[in-house]
């Protein structure tokens, strides 16, 4: 089951750029992957936007404007801008995306319908451009639509963590806090906000307006954001283009938000049949999706394991954050990092749920914990339990 892919213009380091197509056989739905800027290591890596031509012509995904992706992960994260970084142009995002849609022979003005992954700002915040110049409706999932649809949605966020943040022992953000990130860039000015048109609440095929397109199909998969949507394009039995978001990325593995959601939704994953190429929004594309669910199942494994021996003596959320090799990139100390306690804090959740961790101590307000004396097959046996028995269906009916 192959999928032809022809590239029809190569990356320009260090932003992107790239745009190539995909074609499902016998004359079904083609994809065009269309690189744009953000930035590697510090961030998720350039982002992929999808346009999916079929009936209708549908862009997953946005991109991010590149100021504020600058601002974003150099200026508020206070880190050094490589200077190549620095230099690039405030529309390159915009212009990229331009060029990939004029390369697959289209413009802005005709998209139908613009899908957003998820609610996160690399994915919806250039998508005011979209509509405005198209009319195009506007898709996401209903959990993810605060971030979506409020313009201080990102602000807020941050803001309702600082009692958690305190709770974990990591650095405050040096110049004070939300109220001092908002000057970094202003969300209301930027237009970052979006207004949802067609809301999703449960799996099913794609609409646009009472238009339905069967060869298309809308899963909810959450656990990197609570709205994570994915699509599968073609019609099961032949092979079929699964766009994931960021639930699946490659090599780098996704950050949960909720690693036991995030875990049942490998599991369905899994279960997906006649997947031949999954797109994800970074990094690079791949074409099985078993074995990567394994080797992100893997991953969280051994996070598990690590997290739990490291609480044989008593230890904060940031003491195990900071732990070397725990995350994907060095942690300092002494710097902010929410990313990095969010891996930590999501792992030692759900040691907590299977009974492999409990809270110890609490000390000025920095909570610790301290592992069971089981042996951690028998808590990793747990979890696997917890995970596999929803209590709730994993599909969600409102
Ligand atoms: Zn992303």
């Amino acid at each position: 089951m192959s999928i032809p892919c022809t590239q029809l213009k190569p990356n320009s380091y260090p932003g992107g750029g790239r745009v190539r197509r995909f074609e499902l056989p016998h004359g079904g739905a083609r994809v065009t992957q269309i690189t744009t800027f953000c930035p590697d290591g510090i961030g998720p890596g350039a982002a992929h936007l999808y346009l999916i031509e079929d009936e209708a012509l549908i862009l997953v995904d946005t991109g991010i404007p590149t100021d504020l992706a600058k601002a974003m992960f150099y200026a508020m994260r206070i880190q050094a801008m490589p200077p190549e970084i620095a230099a690039l142009p405030s529309d390159l995002s915009e212009r990229q995306r331009a060029d990939g849609l004029a390369l697959a022979g289209r413009r802005l003005e005709d998209i139908d319908l613009l899908a957003i992954t998820h609610g996160h700002m690399d994915h919806y915040s250039m998508g005011r451009s979209v509509v405005e110049a198209s009319g195009a409706r506007v898709m996401a999932h209903l959990l993810d639509t605060p971030m979506i649809c409020n313009p201080w949605g990102f602000l807020s966020m941050i803001a309702s963590r600082r009692h958690r943040a305190e709770a974990v022992g990591m650095p405050r953000p040096p110049d004070g806090g939300p109220k001092d990130l908002g000057r970094h860039f202003d969300p209301g000015s930027l237009g970052l906000s979006l207004e949802i048109n067609q809301v999703v609440y449960e799996d099913g095929p794609l609409f646009i307006g009472d238009a339905c397109y069967d060869g298309i199909e809308v899963i909810h998969i959450p656990g990197h954001s609570p709205g994570s949507l994915g699509l599968l394009v073609g019609r099961p039995g032949s092979p079929r283009i699964l766009i994931c978001g960021d639930v699946l990325l490659y090599p780098i593995t996704p950050h949960p938000d909720d690693l036991l959601v995030y875990l049942r939704t490998l599991d369905r994953l899994e279960a997906i049949e006649d997947v031949a190429l999954v797109l994800p929004a970074h990094g690079r594309i791949f074409h099985d999706l078993d074995k990567r669910v394994g080797q992100i199942k893997k991953h969280h494994r051994s996070r598990l394991k690590m997290t739990f021996d490291a609480c044989r003596e008593p230890r904060s959320v940031w003491d195990v954050a900071t732990l070397k090799g725990y995350f994907d990139v060095e942690v300092v100390p002494d710097r902010f990092n929410p990313m990095a306690a969010n891996e930590a804090l999501v792992h030692m959740e759900l040691l907590q749920m299977a009974g492999g961790l409990s809270r110890e101590d609490i000390r000025a307000g920095v909570h610790y914990f301290r592992s069971s004396d089981d042996p951690f097959d028998q808590v990793y046996g747990r979890v696997l339990d917890v995970v596999g028995d929803p209590v709730i269906e994993p599909i969600m009916r409102y």
